[in-house]
């Protein structure tokens, strides 16, 4: 799995103090933010964040690359609507010899680790020779139809390809490009960074939150799972290790 930063909002705590500022003065909008160094923008986002006016904290974005993560937790970060993804189509990129992810706990089985490696080759077998069968049936059809046979063979394969993937399995990799704002980001660390969350999504949180605290420490200083703010928000489904999980994002937020 590899979470990289690809681009952010420059001087962010700049940008949310001056427009939190803009709300309640008549100056120029240059003057604003002439007037706002680091210091007076950190102290304006404290605020801003601890009375909960986070709508200017959503002039902030993060553009991150998410490679060598499954499908599944493909389905899981897409059902965060406050985001944009662009992903890896199945539909375009074949994939034979496809790489997938191996559950930690599957890979400390020596058993588990080998049937699923079993069934990551049937799959891949399976996916192979549906593709084969399918182009052969597609060229056939689409040279019988005038196409010339250059034309017919790509779009031959790209339609094989589209079907043959319903056999991959939801390990596959996949890679995107997600774009949060800032607002939406202490949202989906509150949820996924929660132990409750699964294993991968949670280490994608993890890693996507280190990268925002060294860029903006004032706007992420308490984010994380709910627990770090207050009482778990998941009652009996709590995880039970709340001292743990505080300590674990206290040292991450302060840098320590
Ligand atoms: C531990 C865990 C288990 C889960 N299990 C399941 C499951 O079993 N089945 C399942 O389907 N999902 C499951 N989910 C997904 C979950 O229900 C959410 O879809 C997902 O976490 C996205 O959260 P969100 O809606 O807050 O984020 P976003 O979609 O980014 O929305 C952010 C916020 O914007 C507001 N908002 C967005 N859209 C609307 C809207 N249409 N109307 C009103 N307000 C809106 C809400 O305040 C929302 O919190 C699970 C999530 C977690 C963390």
């Amino acid at each position: 799995m590899k979470v990289s930063l690809i681009t952010h909002t420059p001087n962010p705590e700049k940008i949310i103090a001056a427009s939190a500022r803009l709300c309640y003065s008549d100056s120029e909008i240059d003057e604003l933010l002439n007037n706002l160094d680091a210091k007076k923008s950190a102290e304006l986002v404290s605020r801003l964040i601890k009375m909960g006016h986070e709508s200017t904290i959503e002039h902030v974005t993060f553009t991150f690359g998410i490679e060598g993560v499954s499908r599944s937790l493909l389905a899981q970060i897409t059902r965060h609507r406050m985001a944009s993804f662009s992903v890896q189509s199945q539909r375009y990129v074949r994939g034979d010899n496809f790489q997938f992810v191996i559950p930690p706990e599957i890979e400390s089985s020596s058993r588990a680790k080998q049937i699923y490696l079993e069934a990551m080759e049937n799959d891949i077998k399976s996916y192979n020779e549906i593709t084969d069968i399918l182009i052969d049936k597609h060229l056939e059809d689409l040279i019988s139809q005038g196409m010339d046979e250059k034309k017919a063979k790509p779009k031959a394969e790209k339609m094989a390809i589209e079907d043959a993937r319903f056999v991959l399995p939801n390990a596959s990799h996949t890679k995107m490009i997600a774009t949060f704002n800032a607002r939406s980001l202490l949202n989906f660390f509150s949820l996924r960074c929660c132990n409750r969350a699964q294993w991968e999504i949670k280490s994608v949180a993890d890693e996507m939150l280190k990268i925002c605290i060294a860029i903006a420490p004032t706007v992420f200083k308490s984010a994380g799972p709910g627990c770090v703010r207050g009482a778990c928000p998941e009652g009996t489904m709590t995880c039970g290790k709340i001292s743990e999980v505080r300590r674990y994002y206290k040292e991450l937020t302060d840098g320590d």
